[in-house]
């Protein structure tokens, strides 16, 4: 057998033919190195949805790579046998192949890395980590750009990276002379409901999508989630369709209603891209490139193309600076000391509050859910009820097709469960259920009332809102931003009080939100 010189690592969310990794790549001396692993679905919990999103791409990447004539070391889930975990395959691999060196392009989990760490140093061999393209910018920047900040808040780190990167600028100064247009944007639809909204775009699974969805089927047959609907893109070539459709179609209304949210309806504007973002079947320079271009045509208006770019050069590139600066310790933050357990029925969508048995349902019918929904939906709940944050980061983490570690730890534990006690946001998001009703008929067909605190009909976010400012007044009250808030509880009476904890109490004993069948 001839030497190999190099073996290219290549990661489920690595999907790219033209990654660092393969920068210097000759298929005479060099070869690709993949594999499916039990690990990856098991631990956490990974929803069916999440796990044929990973095989189905990496299966496709697999046949690009040969067609590109890249030898490719790929070991199927069906025959990994007893290497379940990522660090055994490749160390039995590296003992059959015998490669002078290891190459990769950085992970996107830290967990990854030490593992990926160890095999090479067990085996004495170098591991190039090369720097991910597929970011406006490297860690050790944002370390920089952090570095003797008293506040790391996105909005500073947005705007430095709209003139660094001279997007929707004129000279130093914003485009529209307004860097946040959310006076435009972030509306509800009002009683007449979105209208009709553009199709998503979705992928009739072909042969190779469904003998992954056939063998998640019986391989993870009791993990959570379901696959009848399964239509992401999972080939490049369909990224770009998705990508192309967004912005002909969704684009233009996207910040209007980025906020909004409409029962059965998880699509609405969105751009449902950010699977095929974190599996690297896109680069986030292309997609902002096209709205940009949107808006310079005359296609989209300014507000929307903002709001869109926010996401992908703000809050994406941010929350990766967030977690690779902050990691390993962010995994155990927990400020604000969160005991309680996750509710069951956050696997299957069995509870009797409209607006969360619809989030839930969507989330476990097509791993996926809009941002308003995973924050003031499930995470909102999840914070007021007090759930463990290492719990809610699992759930997380399991049922969504786009969630990889390090765009879903800080949102979820920074962002939703304020876990790093204000790293990433100045206070924590909570709010009653008027606030839901506010953004979506839900409340009309549920049968709490948002209005009300306490009592038989009263509204569980509304209650553990109440609940959540009299357990944390104390820390609350050092915080300007909450001061209005936490002076709403020391006005309430001994009784109200008492009412509002008597009815909490009951809402963590399980005795109210849990579905009642007949
Ligand atoms: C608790 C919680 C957990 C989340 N977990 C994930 C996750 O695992 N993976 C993930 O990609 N996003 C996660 N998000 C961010 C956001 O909710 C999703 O990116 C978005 O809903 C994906 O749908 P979309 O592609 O239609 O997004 P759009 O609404 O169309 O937004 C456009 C793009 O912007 C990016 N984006 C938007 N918001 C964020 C954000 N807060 N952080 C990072 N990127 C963002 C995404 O790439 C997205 O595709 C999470 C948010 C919360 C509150
Ligand atoms: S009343 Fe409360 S639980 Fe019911 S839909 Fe409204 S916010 Fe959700």
């Amino acid at each position: 057998m001839p030497e190999l010189r190099a073996l290219v690592v290549v990661l489920g969310d690595q999907l790219d033919l033209h990654a660092s990794a393969f920068d210097g790549f000759d298929a005479g001396v060099d070869a690709v190195w993949m594999a499916e692993v039990v690990e990856e679905s098991i631990h956490v919990w990974s929803s069916k949805p999440r796990t044929a999103m990973f095989l189905a791409a990496m299966r496709h990447f697999a046949l690009a790579l040969r067609a590109a004539g890249r030898p490719l070391h790929y070991t199927r889930l069906e025959a990994s046998g007893g290497n379940g975990a990522l660090g055994a395959r490749l160390q039995t691999d590296i003992e059959r192949l015998q490669p002078t060196r290891l190459v990769m392009t950085a992970p996107g989990d830290w967990r990854v890395l030490q593992a990926i760490k160890a095999v090479a140093e067990a085996n004495g061999l170098p591991l190039d980590v090369r720097e991910d393209r597929h970011f406006f910018i490297t860690v050790r920047e944002f370390a920089a750009h952090a570095k003797g900040r008293k506040s790391l808040r996105m909005e500073y780190f947005y705007r430095a990276q709209r003139k660094r990167h001279g997007v929707l600028m004129q000279g130093d100064q914003p485009i529209g002379d307004q860097w946040n247009f959310d006076a435009d944007n972030r509306k509800a639809f009002g009683a007449a409901g979105p209208g009709a909204v553009p199709p998503r775009a979705a992928f009739e699974p072909d042969a190779v999508t469904r003998e992954v969805i056939a063998l998640v089927e019986t391989r993870f047959a009791r993990h959570p989630g379901r696959l009848e609907s399964f239509a992401w893109p999972v080939t490049r070539a369909q990224a770009l369709q998705s990508l192309q459709g967004f912005v002909e179609q969704r684009l233009p209304l996207f910040g209007r209603y980025q906020d909004a949210m409409w029962p059965g309806d998880p699509w609405l504007f969105h751009s449902h891209l950010s699977a095929a973002l974190n599996l690297k079947l896109l680069n986030p320079r292309e997609v902002v490139a096209a709205a940009v271009a949107a808006w310079q045509s005359g296609h989209a208006p300014l507000a929307s193309v903002e709001g869109f770019v926010r996401q992908i050069l703000g809050w994406r590139e941010y929350v990766r600076g967030i977690y690779w600066t902050q990691m390993p310790g962010y995994l155990e933050r927990n400020a604000l000391d969160a005991r309680e357990n996750l509710p069951e029925w956050y696997w299957t969508g069995a509870t009797d509050m409209a607006c969360l048995r619809d989030a839930l349902v969507q989330t476990l019918t097509h791993g996926y859910a809009n941002h308003i929904q995973r924050l003031m939906v499930t995470g909102l709940y999840a914070l007021m009820l007090g759930v463990q944050p290492k719990q809610v980061h699992a759930w997380y983490l399991a049922v969504y097709v786009d969630a990889v570690e390090w765009v879903e730890l800080p949102n979820t534990l920074g962002m939703s469960q304020f876990a790093d006690g204000g790293m990433m946001g100045s206070k924590p998001y909570v709010a009653t259920g008027k606030y839901i009703d506010r953004m979506s008929p839900h409340c009309k067909d549920c049968r709490y009332d948002p209005a009300q605190r306490s009592g038989e009909l009263a509204c569980p976010f509304t209650t553990l809102y109440w609940d959540f400012l009299m357990r944390h007044e104390a820390m609350l009250a050092g915080n300007p931003r909450m001061a209005l808030q936490v002076k709403n509880v020391a006005r309430m009476t001994g009784a109200q009080k008492l009412a509002v904890h008597e009815r909490a109490a009951a809402i963590r004993r399980g005795e109210v939100g849990v579905e009642q069948h007949a």
